[in-house]
């Protein structure tokens, strides 16, 4: 699920970009809606943080392992800690609570304040990391035959290049909601395609349950498995290309602002 969880976050992060007026805090050149999707195709893997099986989790080597399993215990703690009789004992922490609305929430603010606090360090850092992510969640095969310090000295290069290109689009605001984007497309996806997603989990009691878990209507679920993956995945693809290139080539089909891109 990996790529297309990357995938349709960079769809909707291209989607975002090339259509949130500028007065809301849109882009203003092309430039910028491919970082916005950049950041938030690789904000889309962070929820498996709580599976050290996930692609994020095997993304930065046995540092992204440890953490991933940590992530997983603490979510285990926190499901214990806030459920009611009703709710389901779980043996795993995974699909609790990094899959909620708070967490969206959470990792956007968590962004944005790094970014105002520690200025333009964070912000590549927070470039290198998500970037990162989403060069091995939308090329998983490129990347799995290179090396390893090669892809993270390419995601380094990539944040240290976009923050000198664009200081203005590295702030704080853009940052954040383009990971709290990224996190919720993961979790919608899951809530189509998986058993649902505790959306509100651990806050919000429904039936006396407060994890419960949301599912859209029966005929509108998806059922998960090898197939519907790559039909979603493969959409998700068609989505990102066409806005892609009304972005960058087609700017006016979109009623876009900024000029074509010009390749010399
Ligand atoms: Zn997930």
């Amino acid at each position: 699920m990996g790529p297309t969880h990357a995938m349709s976050g960079a769809a909707a992060g291209l989607a975002i970009g090339a259509f949130l007026p500028i007065g809301w805090g849109g882009a203003a050149s092309a430039t910028e809606v491919f970082v916005f999707a950049g950041v938030t195709a690789g904000a889309a893997l962070l929820p498996d943080l709580d599976s050290p099986q996930s692609t994020l989790a095997r993304s930065f080597g046995l540092v992204s392992k440890s953490v991933a399993h940590v992530t997983e215990k603490i979510s285990k703690s926190i499901y214990r800690a806030t459920m009611t009789r009703k709710d389901a004992p779980i043996r795993n922490g995974h699909r609790t609570a990094t899959h909620t609305v708070w967490f969206a929430l959470l990792a956007g603010a968590v962004t944005a304040a790094l970014v105002t606090k520690f200025g333009k360090n964070s912000a590549i850092g927070v470039l290198f990391f998500m970037l990162g992510l989403a060069i091995r969640g939308l090329a998983p095969t490129w990347t799995k035959k290179q090396d390893w310090a090669y892809v993270t000295g390419l995601s380094l290069a990539l944040a240290v290049a976009v923050w000198w290109a664009l200081p203005a689009s590295a702030g704080s605001a853009a940052l954040g909601a383009a990971v709290t984007a990224g996190v919720l497309v993961h979790i919608f996806g899951d809530m189509i395609t998986k058993r649902g997603v505790p959306l509100l989990g651990g806050v919000v009691s429904i039936g006396g349950k407060r994890w419960w878990n949301f599912r859209p209507p029966r005929p509108l679920r998806i059922r998960a498995g090898a197939g519907m993956d790559k039909v979603l995945a493969l959409a998700c693809t068609a989505v990102t290309l066409v806005l892609a290139y009304c972005v960058a080539a087609a700017p006016h089909l979109i009623g876009a602002p900024w000029a074509a891109v010009t390749v010399i």
